[in-house]
């Protein structure tokens, strides 16, 4: 689930000019737009996208900060760590487009446009949630303090002192939007824009909450309590509707995107939902047979060393390795491949007893065991 670089997606080289993304962004703004490509969600996405890379690649600080760390330096659960949304994308597309912040797209698309009163919408927090194997395995519950935008309390996050000093917009009537007649160059149109007077919103406070300046929200610090279902895997994104930045003046509050970090387990390795363990013995254990424990996930077990096991050899516990995470496939196994050290120094009596050995037949291996294919040899080590 690796971010697309924001150069490819605007299709401009590294060394790209202000006018060049901007150019670059107007264009597949267009394309993409969801007046022309309506209900097709990949279209939705790479507008979405096209205006984030534009968002961060406008912004000299932010574009030299990606241009040196690349994503990992756009911030993770500050203010501003992307994810936007539609109304925060059409709010800048006056800057875009030219004209007085409305959006284009009512007069070249013919549709209605976004008529009525606009809901402020909060911008989504991304955070990385670090876990071990061991809660992996389990699910685990994570308190994390995140810094984002919180209701303002004192006007109950609506901006106005007191709660309720605002009036009616006079310019639209409360309705959010105004209509004029323009000349374009497909002839006289009527465009429907966001009411300049009011932002959209159909009221004007009279008087400012001062703690929030009117904004209806101010910057805080929230413990918020994450559940990790068992499962989860690196670079997973689960995401908590609602606990994002809380948006100005009562408007709907963004979402909590939670990204899955592992933290490598000295132990295991882990492919998919199986885990994979080595357990090294001893060439008598493996020649005479034995006994050993391994360590799972939750606690050791025992396991048995046949007489005659062949280096490489992988026994498979069933069920001892993770949950899948949606619970249908039920849990992954554990491998445990046997490994067969070899000592590296020698006694003198050591050498001569495996020179003796060594010489016996039983210690070569046979010309059909030499002559397996390697894919008919690796299907012999694996127990099923
Ligand atoms: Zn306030
Ligand atoms: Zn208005």
């Amino acid at each position: 689930m690796s971010k697309r670089d924001y150069y490819e997606i605007l299709e401009v080289s590294k060394d790209a000019s202000p006018e060049e993304l901007k150019k670059a962004y107007r264009k597949q703004a267009i394309k993409f737009h969801p007046d022309k490509n309506p209900g097709k969600k990949d279209a939705e996405d790479k507008f979405k996208e096209a205006a984030e890379a534009y968002e961060v690649l406008s912004d000299q600080n932010k574009r030299q900060r990606y241009d040196q760390y690349g994503h990992a330096g756009m911030g993770n659960g500050g203010f501003g760590g992307g994810g936007m949304n539609m109304e925060d994308i059409f709010s800048h597309f006056g800057d875009i487009f030219g004209g007085g912040g409305n959006d284009p797209f009512s007069s070249f698309f013919g549709g209605g446009g976004r008529r009525g009163k606009s809901v402020n919408r909060g911008s989504n927090l991304r955070v990385k949630v670090k876990l071990t194997l061991e809660e992996i395995a389990n699910g685990v519950e994570k308190k994390i303090k995140v810094n984002k935008y919180l209701s303002c309390k004192t006007c109950k996050g609506t901006g106005a002192k007191g709660g309720s000093s605002y009036n009616t917009c006079s310019t639209c009537r409360g309705s959010g939007h105004v209509s004029r007649v323009t000349s374009t160059f497909l002839g006289q149109m009527q465009t429907t824009q966001v009411c300049p007077n009011c932002g959209g919103e159909g009221q004007i406070i009279t008087d400012k909450c001062t703690d929030c300046a009117g904004n209806g929200v101010v910057k805080g610090e929230e413990v918020i309590s994450i559940r990790i279902p068992a499962g989860v895997a690196e670079g997973m994104q689960l995401s908590m509707s609602g606990n994002g930045n809380a948006a100005a003046r009562s408007g709907v509050p963004g979402d909590l995107l939670i990204q899955i970090e592992e933290i490598r387990h000295e132990k295991f390795e882990r492919d998919g939902n199986n885990l994979l363990y080595e357990h090294y013995i001893t060439f008598s254990e493996a020649a005479l047979g034995s006994s050993a424990e391994v360590p799972t996930i939750d606690g050791k077990v025992k396991i048995k060393i046949d007489p005659g096991t062949q280096s490489g050899k992988v026994l498979r516990l069933r069920g001892k390795g993770l949950s899948s995470i949606n619970g249908y496939e039920g849990k992954g196994d554990l491998l445990i491949s046997i490994v067969i050290w070899t000592p590296k120094t020698l006694t003198k009596e050591e050498r001569i007893m495996l020179e003796k050995l060594g010489n016996s037949d039983n210690f070569k291996p046979s010309q059909e065991t030499r002559d397996k294919n390697i894919f008919s040899r690796m299907k012999d080590l694996f127990e099923q």
